[in-house]
């Protein structure tokens, strides 16, 4: 037999029962849970909760989920410890790293199903306007809160939120951090700069026993607070944003913890199975799709690759396959821009690369586009229109195009500067998965050759990898993409 039992099939819903179950649990369960304080990063030196203080604080905004989320886990123990009500702020900024609409809709919808669970739990869910360092100082001192619990995201933007609010915080409440994202803390999976895949797989893998573990469920909190809060603005929250208002909102993949979990179930079932072997054909229907959900935390990855792992035996191959991409490949970004502070400049790469790329600047290039003419997809190759169609329509270009897509900025701008500029300024507009450490690396790697190898000399390139649209007719019908493609379907 080829599939698994249906009992076995209903197992990943089964977690929407489990969750349902939570609200009956006591605090016994979470405060004798044994949390592994490597996942923790103390930003001051204190590890208690201020005395006399009114609650604790988890300031969430990579990791948009209640349950399966170690920071938010970490900060109920720490309220539970202290006999404290537990607050959940979330600060929606003006814009965010050319983020359009579509980003924050989907951010929106994912943060008020948060709200309704945390609702449920007993737990505080409070939607800040602003600049997110302003926001939270002024909601801890005005509620005076006795600690924080902050999310982890090594993007230059994020670190300094947590950096400024660390710094300007009253000497006598403790700041934590906790890696919620990664399975193997990033901190903690590598302390430096890794060179590629390969350096940091074993890494990783040696440490993936230690912390691939079941999480214990957040639980309906027992300390309720004597504040009165107003109910969170979710209009004002989408007037005061300042994005791009022309790019539509997307409608294959659903916000929240729910449709994310929903999405993971339909994978397992009837995608894995190919995916080793047909995830770099773009009209295969291989991948997981989960970009989105991963990209905001609305799933966790390791409550992913928990259930994926049930399928070794069935799909070995696929099941290495996805690991190798949403462990290794994933964590690998996150240590590139946790470790390297010019991750969206050229100057950030290898010496090999920056001195090819300089050898190559001046050779002649046959095309040159220019930002708007790449924007509406108004070049001469219509693959790379089809792949940004796609990218605009869907909000998400298939991962082997992506490679493609971007490896043609080099080739048809100015300079690699250039390239590596727009590339991240459409991937970021307009990919539902973008602003994230995994865009600025796939730009990176396609445009810079980071965490690759040099390859044969050739113009423009120089050793930088090159793909051509006859190799991608060798992989997949193009044809045919284009054909599925060719039109923006705003
Ligand atoms: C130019 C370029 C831009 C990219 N921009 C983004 C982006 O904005 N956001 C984003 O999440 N990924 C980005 N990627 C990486 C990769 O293409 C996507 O993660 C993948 O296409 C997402 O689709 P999926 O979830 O169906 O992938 P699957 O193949 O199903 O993979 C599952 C998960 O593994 C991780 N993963 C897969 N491939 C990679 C990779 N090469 N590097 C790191 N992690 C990976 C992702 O978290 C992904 O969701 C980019 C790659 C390139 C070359």
């Amino acid at each position: 037999m080829n599939e698994l039992s249906s009992s076995k099939r209903r197992k990943v819903l089964d977690i929407f029962e489990k969750f349902e179950n939570n609200r009956k649990n006591t605090s016994d369960s979470i405060v004798a849970f044994n949390f592994n304080k490597k996942r923790v990063r103390l930003l001051n030196n204190l590890n208690y909760v201020k005395t006399g203080c009114k609650g604790v604080l988890y300031w969430m905004f990579r990791d948009i989920r209640v349950q399966d989320n170690w920071a938010l886990l970490f900060a109920q123990k720490t309220a539970l410890k202290n006999s404290l009500p537990l607050h959940v702020c979330f600060c929606i900024m003006p814009s965010f790293l050319n983020a359009s609409i579509r980003y924050y809709k989907f951010l929106l919808t994912g943060l008020m199903e948060v709200e309704e669970e945390c609702k449920e739990l007993n737990i505080y869910f409070h939607l800040l306007h602003g600049e997110p360092n302003l926001s939270i100082l002024k909601f801890i001192e005005t509620y005076k809160m006795g600690g924080v619990i902050v999310d982890f995201c090594p993007l230059k933007l994020p670190m300094s939120w947590v950096d400024d609010v660390q710094k300007k915080l009253p000497k006598d409440i403790p700041i934590c951090q906790v890696d919620a994202h990664n399975i193997v803390p990033c901190w903690f999976a590598s302390t430096k700069q890794e060179y590629a895949a390969r350096t940091i797989r074993s890494k990783i893998n040696m440490k993936l026993e230690e912390f691939l573990t079941e999480f214990p469920p957040v639980i309906k909190h027992p300390y309720p607070t004597e504040e009165k809060f107003e109910s969170n603005s979710w209009e004002t929250a989408l007037e005061n944003v300042q994005a791009d208002t022309l790019v539509n909102e997307i409608t294959w993949a659903k916000p929240g913890y729910k449709h994310g979990i929903k999405k993971l179930d339909y994978f397992l079932q009837n995608r894995l199975k190919m995916y080793a072997d047909k995830r770099n054909n773009p009209l295969s229907n291989a991948i997981s799709d989960l970009s989105p959900w991963f990209h905001f935390g609305m799933i966790s990855i390791q409550r992913s690759i928990l259930e994926i792992k049930e399928y070794k035996k069935l799909h070995s191959k696929s099941v290495e396959s996805f690991m190798e991409e949403a462990i290794i490949r994933r964590e690998l970004s996150d240590n590139f821009c946790f470790y390297n502070e010019k991750y969206d400049l050229v100057e950030g790469a290898h010496s090999w690369a920056i001195e090819t790329l300089n050898k190559h600047r001046k050779d002649k290039r046959k095309y040159m586009y220019s930002l708007n003419q790449l924007e509406d997809s108004q070049t001469h190759d219509d693959l790379w229109n089809a792949c940004q169609n796609q990218m605009v329509t869907i909000g998400k270009m298939h991962g082997f195009l992506r490679m493609y897509w971007a490896k043609k900025l080099l080739e048809w701008t100015e300079t690699p500067e250039t390239a590596l500029e727009w590339a991240n300024y459409l991937n970021n507009k307009y990919s539902i998965d973008g602003c994230d450490p995994n865009g600025y690396v796939g730009c990176m790697w396609s445009i810079c050759g980071i965490h690759d190898q040099g390859w044969r000399e050739r113009e423009i390139f120089g050793k930088i990898r090159y793909m051509n649209y006859e190799g991608c007719k060798r992989k997949f019908d193009v044809a045919e993409f284009v054909k599925k493609w060719e039109k923006k379907q705003r």
